[in-house]
C-alpha cells in the first residue's frame, strides 16, 4: 500500500465523506454521490428535451432555440438533496462535477450544438456574498470544461437586492420578478447564441425574465439549460413566467 493511499484511508477515517443524495458514507474513490444514487438518478434523467411542452410553448413567445434539463426535480428526491448541498452546504466544488456529468450525458442529444457562450443566471450581490459563489456559475464551469464553450458572467446582471421572493405575497412576486435583470452595455453579445444556465427551474419565471432581457439584443439566439426542472402540466405552462420560482435562488 502506497503512502498516499494510506494517507487517503486515514483521512477518510478522520473526516468521513457522505453522499449528497442519501447521506450514506462514501467509499474511497467515490466522490459526492454514491453509486446507488447515481444509478437511481440515471433512471430519472430527462434526455427528451425536444418534446418538452414548456419549450414548445415558450418558443411561440420568445426567441428561444432550445431548452433542456438533465434531471427531474421532485421534493425530497436525490436530485433535490444534491441541489440542496450545492446551494446551502458550501459544497461549491459539487457544481463543476454536476456540470461535467450533465454535459457528457447530454452532448450527444444535440442540446448544446452551436452554442457560443454559457451565461449563468446571476445572483443578487447580497446572495452572492452570503453564499460565496454562484451555484449556476459553478455548473456552467463544469459544462464549459466538457463542451469547450466559454462562460460569460459579464452579459447579464441582477439589478436589485430584493427580499427573498418566496417570502413575498403572490401578487407582489408577480410584479417583482419583471426587470430583475439588466444588460451590461459594454458586453456586446450581438449575433451570439447564448445558453442560459441554472440549477433548478420550477415555474420558469426567473428564466423567462432573463430571456426577455436578452431578447432586446439584435441577432441573438437563446437556449436554456437547467440541471433539473419540475415537469409542468399543460395548464400550468400557460402561467409560466408569471409567478416566481418556488425555489428561491
Ligand atoms: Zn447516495
Amino acid at each position: 500500500m502506497s503512502f498516499s493511499s494510506l494517507f487517503q484511508d486515514l483521512l477518510d477515517l478522520l473526516l468521513p465523506r457522505f453522499c449528497c443524495g442519501c447521506g450514506s458514507r462514501l467509499a474511497r474513490g467515490e466522490r459526492y454521490v454514491c453509486p446507488r444514487c447515481m444509478m437511481q438518478l440515471s433512471l430519472e434523467q430527462d434526455y427528451d428535451w425536444r418534446n418538452n411542452q414548456r419549450m414548445l410553448f415558450w418558443r411561440e413567445h420568445t426567441v428561444l432555440q432550445r431548452m433542456g434539463a438533465f434531471a427531474q426535480y421532485r421534493r425530497k428526491s436525490i436530485v433535490a438533496h444534491i441541489i440542496h448541498h450545492l446551494k446551502y452546504y458550501h459544497h461549491y466544488e459539487l457544481g463543476p462535477w454536476m456540470g461535467r456529468w450533465a454535459a457528457t450525458t447530454l452532448q450527444p442529444t444535440g442540446l448544446f450544438e452551436g452554442v457560443d457562450a454559457l451565461v449563468p443566471i446571476p445572483l443578487t450581490t447580497k446572495r452572492l456574498h452570503w453564499r460565496g459563489y454562484n451555484q449556476a456559475e459553478q455548473l456552467a464551469r463544469g459544462l464549459s470544461e466538457v463542451l469547450g464553450v466559454e462562460v460569460r458572467t459579464d452579459i447579464l446582471r441582477r439589478v436589485a437586492n430584493r427580499e427573498s421572493q418566496a417570502r413575498l405575497p403572490l401578487e407582489y412576486r408577480r410584479k417583482n420578478v419583471r426587470h430583475i435583470f439588466s444588460l451590461n452595455p459594454d458586453a456586446h453579445p450581438e449575433g451570439l447564441h447564448l445558453m442560459l444556465v441554472d440549477d433548478v427551474m420550477t415555474t420558469g419565471a426567473t428564466m423567462m425574465a432573463a430571456i426577455k432581457e436578452l431578447e432586446q439584443v439584435p441577432d441573438i439566439q437563446i437556449s436554456v439549460f437547467v440541471w433539473s426542472w419540475t415537469h409542468p402540466s399543460a395548464d400550468t405552462i400557460a402561467n409560466d413566467g408569471m409567478d416566481n420560482e418556488a425555489e428561491a435562488s
